[in-house]
């Protein structure tokens, strides 16, 4: 099954993660106007930075288009993407800066795990990320550093504190790629059930 999967574009380090996804061979593209919402499955928000970001999304209209996407469809924060999943669709806390400054930012050995996986290593990359302070009882910790969540899950909503499109390793883009392959089967399978139920 094909998905595409659009990368918010208003701010920030979009590119990378288009690139990412291309590696994967995932239909991609760059999603400026609130209209571009519609021809996508999936949704990736970028790092940078989160109030520009925000002033963005209210200068351009997208903040409604957004909330109803998020209620619907699968989306994957990084960074400051995070930070406004946790204003959204993401029960956590987060601090913006909470590792501190610019100064602190760093490279780091991860433990990520994800369902029916083993445990793995993932090479972090850290910059100015938002501190996760608590998880909703829905949250799934899938990725930790000295035993803080890291990367998260909630239901089709996917979120890291760091930066995976900067890295050569695909493990996280992947995973999502599979969240948003199973909620178009899901979405598939209830068009069906409901056609039988009124046929
Ligand atoms: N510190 C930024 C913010 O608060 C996030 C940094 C990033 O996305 N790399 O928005």
């Amino acid at each position: 099954m094909k998905c595409v999967i659009g990368v918010l574009a208003l701010q920030g380090g979009f590119t990378k993660h288009i690139e990412m996804l291309q590696r994967l061979g995932v239909a991609t593209f760059e999603v400026r106007q609130p209209q571009d919402l519609e021809r996508c499955d999936a949704l990736v928000i970028p790092g940078g930075e989160s109030t520009t970001i925000q002033k963005q999304i209210t200068f351009t209209d997208f903040e409604e288009p957004l909330k109803e996407f998020m209620a619907a469809k699968p989306v994957f924060g990084t960074c400051a993407g995070l930070i406004l999943m946790a204003q959204n669709c993401l029960d956590i806390t987060v601090k913006r800066n909470g590792y501190g400054r610019q100064i602190e930012s760093c490279r780091c050995s991860l433990d990520i795990k994800f369902p029916s996986r083993r445990k793995r290593k993932y090479p972090g990359i850290f910059i100015r990320a938002p501190r996760i302070q608590s998880v909703g009882e829905d949250v799934n910790v899938l990725g930790e550093m000295n035993g803080e969540p890291v990367l998260v899950q909630q239901g089709c909503f996917l979120g890291a504190t760091f930066h995976p499109e900067l890295t050569d390793d695909s493990g996280i883009h992947e995973y999502f790629c599979k969240i948003v392959l199973k909620n178009l089967t899901a979405k598939k399978q209830r068009h069906k059930d409901a056609k039988k139920e009124f046929a």
